[in-house]
């Protein structure tokens, strides 16, 4: 094996076994090390019930919130691992959690609950593999199959739809046909489950190395519950800039952008009000006029709608309402986005920029990357030379604009935005004795 079990994990397996029970690693870490892949967290299940497993830790510090579903989380060496009696699942009627358990005897019934063979594989110490759904041959062919019947597997949690297309992308591996079937018919399952657990999914999947052939293959399951994308996967454009329709551009600016969460939602989402400002000309050249207004306000529906955080939604909604916007590669525009939008936020619409272009017909954008990377050069360069963007920077402030006889109040500021907004464009430079100058021109001519 490539990577060793932590000591921890080692320690919990070795007291379960002494004490007579049955102890193995289970699920995705067991995956991952079949996939060669470093584990994020060592999963345990035992024939022990939780209050015997918490008997065996008593010197250990241990967590009770999992109790009710079977888990005792014991910390060994400041690492959190989760113990879970073997068990299987009531229905999810409240959206999250199964609404019972039931502890049974048997590890191949606790596997058997298992959504997708891959995660269905228990190992112990020696590596030897508890497989009785062949996970292990399904890792080795790259492959996503439900344990037992899709359908079902589908019809009781339908956050395993997400889950599935979830690992497609993240891992690059396919999805068996039977299941793939299942997925489609049983899209409307996602009704049913809670919208914080769909957009942990989504986030996760958006940022795998497959997102976009997800994407191309699933439409039906994205909108499903953003009912806002259907438009846009049907929508055709005809226009001199667009050599695809609305939602091959849309996967290929996903695909283009870094995998970062919020530029990836704002690649998904930036072009989501085009279906509704489409008009036709004479020539037959289709226009979207007013589309980024249009595709904010529905992309803040849409992220509200899966209860994403303020800062992210925020964040996507300000780069899918600017994704369009002139930005002329010149100093004094530069500067006053940097001040408007702040440094993180002017270089994320860079990105955003960048990968719409790439989405778009090659010859008619070559000019406009270049132009980026001068624009990206220039607002590098304004920053290394700590170039004056705001108030702060100015060399005057408001005490000096008081003591040459502005009363205090809202003119003080009205007074140093006037010098920021000419510092900005270049008109007058950033000095202490030239600002103090205007500051008194602007006294006397009161
Ligand atoms: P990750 O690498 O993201 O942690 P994971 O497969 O470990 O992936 P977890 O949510 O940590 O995902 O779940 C641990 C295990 O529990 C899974 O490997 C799987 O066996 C089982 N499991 C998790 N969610 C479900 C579900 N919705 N339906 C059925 N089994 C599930
Ligand atoms: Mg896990």
């Amino acid at each position: 094996m490539k990577f060793d079990i932590p000591a921890g994990a080692r320690k919990i397996l070795q007291t379960l076994a002494e004490a007579g029970f049955e102890a193995y690693l289970v699920g995705g870490c067991v995956r991952d090390l079949l996939r060669g892949v470093e584990p994020h967290d060592w999963d345990i299940c035992t024939s022990a019930r939780p209050e015997e497993t918490e008997r065996y830790f008593a010197g250990q510090r241990i967590i009770e919130t999992g109790l009710k579903h079977g888990t005792v989380t014991v910390l060994v060496d400041g690492e959190p691992y989760e113990i879970t009696t073997y068990r299987t699942e009531g229905p999810y009627s409240d959206r999250r959690r199964p609404d019972y358990v039931r502890f049974v005897p048997d590890l191949t019934e606790d596997l058997a609950r298992r959504d997708f063979t891959m995660n269905a594989i228990a190992m112990d110490l020696g590596g030897n593999l508890r497989d009785p759904f062949g996970g292990a041959d399904d890792i080795k062919a790259g492959l996503i199959r439900c344990v037992g019947e899709p359908d079902q597997r589908f019809q009781e949690d339908g956050l395993r739809v997400m889950r599935a297309l979830r690992f497609a992308s993240v891992f690059g591996y396919g999805i068996e046909e039977c299941t793939v079937q299942a997925i489609h018919d049983n899209r409307t399952m996602l009704d049913r489950v809670a919208a914080e657990r769909i957009s942990v999914e989504l986030c996760k999947l958006l940022i795998g190395k497959n997102a976009g052939d997800v994407l191309r293959q699933y439409p039906d399951v994205f909108c499903q519950f953003w009912p806002q994308l259907g438009p846009l996967v049907t929508l055709e454009q005809h226009n001199p800039w667009h050599c695809w329709g609305g939602w091959e551009h849309t996967v290929h600016a996903v695909e283009a952008v870094p995998a970062d969460v919020t530029l990836r939602l704002a690649m998904l989402l930036h072009d989501i009000g085009k279906p509704a400002c489409k008009s036709t000309d004479e020539q037959g050249i289709d226009h979207f006029y007013g589309h980024p207004a249009v595709s904010a306000k529905l992309a803040d529906e849409m992220l509200r709608a899966l209860k994403f955080d303020n800062k992210t939604r925020e964040r996507v909604v300000l780069l899918v309402e600017r994704h369009d916007a002139q930005l002329p590669p010149r100093s004094q525009v530069i500067r006053r986005w940097l001040n408007r939008m702040g440094p993180e936020a002017f270089f994320q619409l860079l990105e955003v920029k960048r990968a719409d272009s790439m989405g778009q017909a090659y010859e008619k954008v070559k000019n406009r990357l270049v132009e980026l990377e001068e624009i990206r050069a220039k607002a590098e360069q304004i920053l290394a030379e700590r170039q004056c963007l705001t108030l702060k920077d100015l060399a005057v402030d408001g005490r000096d604009v008081i003591a040459a006889g502005i009363e205090p109040g809202p003119e003080v500021g009205q007074v140093l935005n006037g010098l920021l907004e000419r510092v900005l464009s270049e008109d007058i430079p950033n000095e202490r004795k030239i600002l103090l100058k205007l500051v008194n021109y602007t006294v006397t001519d009161q």
